[in-house]
């Protein structure tokens, strides 16, 4: 272990170990901070390789338990604060999940959510367009899975789809049936733009967007794709696609970094979670979920003078019911 690692790990641990002792606003605020590190915000100077794909700690097999405890007791803050959203009724969040194959989306999405109530989220996923969707702008099929109020929208893929797969590979763009003349050099600026002020929209209308770049490097990309073909549980989780996919990897990282450039805004940020170590990047996660949760002014509803009078009278009458 590096003297830095071994510095971080120990930080990791030490911090790790304080959180079950910490009330819930503390633990809101070391969630705020330790996922700051991961969100671009503005994103104009924002240059890929200035972020790591590997968490710099390691702590081993014996440290397990305590990043489980530590991803645990943020599961159930964002689950306390999700039902607050959902009582509420006025905000929504819609969290956006983009990364190469086997960065973990599916994993995160399955141990971030796993505390928060079935009835307040839902998950759509994005694969190629049907005909149907082709035959609608590029966000029509997104925006019909937009989460209500009071709800979480997570989107595994998305309309970043298409300044990503329909960049790397022209002739899909050739194939969108869109009219000749408007496919111009300025295409992907022109999609950039729109996409800003679609989530532009959301915001003013109480959908707080937050996007995950699962940052997964190419050497842990190859390990996955082995252990995927190696494990027969996980065969169905491989196609050759995958691996051709992998072969364009310098382009995709040029279209995420334009993307992310271009569309990380102080209100919608992007953020690029390492992706290297799978239960690191859930706590980075769930860690910037809680933050997002943490702008709203969540609170329970109040009710009325009056309504308090008719409950309780309606539980003396329970209470004197025979
Ligand atoms: P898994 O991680 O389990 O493999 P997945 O999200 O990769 O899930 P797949 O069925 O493997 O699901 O693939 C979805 C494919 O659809 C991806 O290759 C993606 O690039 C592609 N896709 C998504 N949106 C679009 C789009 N707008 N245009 C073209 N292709 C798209
Ligand atoms: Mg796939």
């Amino acid at each position: 272990m590096s003297k830095s690692n071994h510095k971080n790990s120990n930080a990791f641990e030490k911090n790790a170990r304080e959180l079950s002792t910490l009330s819930k606003k503390e633990l809101v605020k070391k969630a705020k901070n330790f996922s700051k590190q991961y969100c671009v915000g503005d994103g104009k100077n924002f240059k890929l390789k200035d972020y790591e794909t590997k968490a710099s700690f390691n702590l081993g097999e014996e440290g397990k338990p305590l990043v489980r405890e530590t991803l645990q007791i943020g599961v159930d803050a964002l689950a306390a604060m999700q039902d607050v959203l959902y009582a509420q009724d006025k905000w929504s969040l819609l969290i956006i999940f983009q990364a190469m194959d086997a960065a973990g989306k599916d994993g995160a999405i399955k141990h971030v959510m796993s505390g928060v109530n079935p009835q307040g989220c839902q998950v759509s996923s994005f694969k190629a367009p049907s005909s149907e969707d082709l035959d609608h702008d590029f966000l029509w099929r997104c925006q019909k899975h937009l989460p209500e109020r009071g709800r979480i929208g997570i989107f595994n893929r998305s309309y970043y789809e298409e300044v990503l797969v329909v960049r790397v590979h022209e002739q899909i763009l050739k194939n969108q049936k869109l009219p000749e003349k408007l496919i111009t050099k300025d295409i992907w600026e022109d999609r950039f733009q729109d996409i800003r002020n679609f989530e532009k929209y959301l915001n003013r209308n109480g959908t707080i967007v937050i996007k995950f770049f699962l940052n997964v490097s190419k050497d842990e990309q190859k390990e996955r794709f082995i252990e995927r073909v190696d494990d027969p549980d996980k065969n169905w989780k491989f196609s050759a696609t995958d691996a051709k996919e992998r072969g364009y990897w310098k382009d995709y990282m040029h279209a995420y970094e334009e993307l992310i450039k271009n569309t990380s805004t102080e209100k919608s940020p992007w953020y690029v979670i390492p992706a290297d170590n799978k239960s690191y990047a859930r706590i980075a996660i769930a860690s910037a979920i809680i933050n997002a949760l943490d702008e709203m002014d969540l609170e329970y509803p109040t009710v009325s003078d009056e309504k308090i009078v008719e409950l309780q009278a309606v539980k003396k009458a329970l209470l004197e019911e025979k």
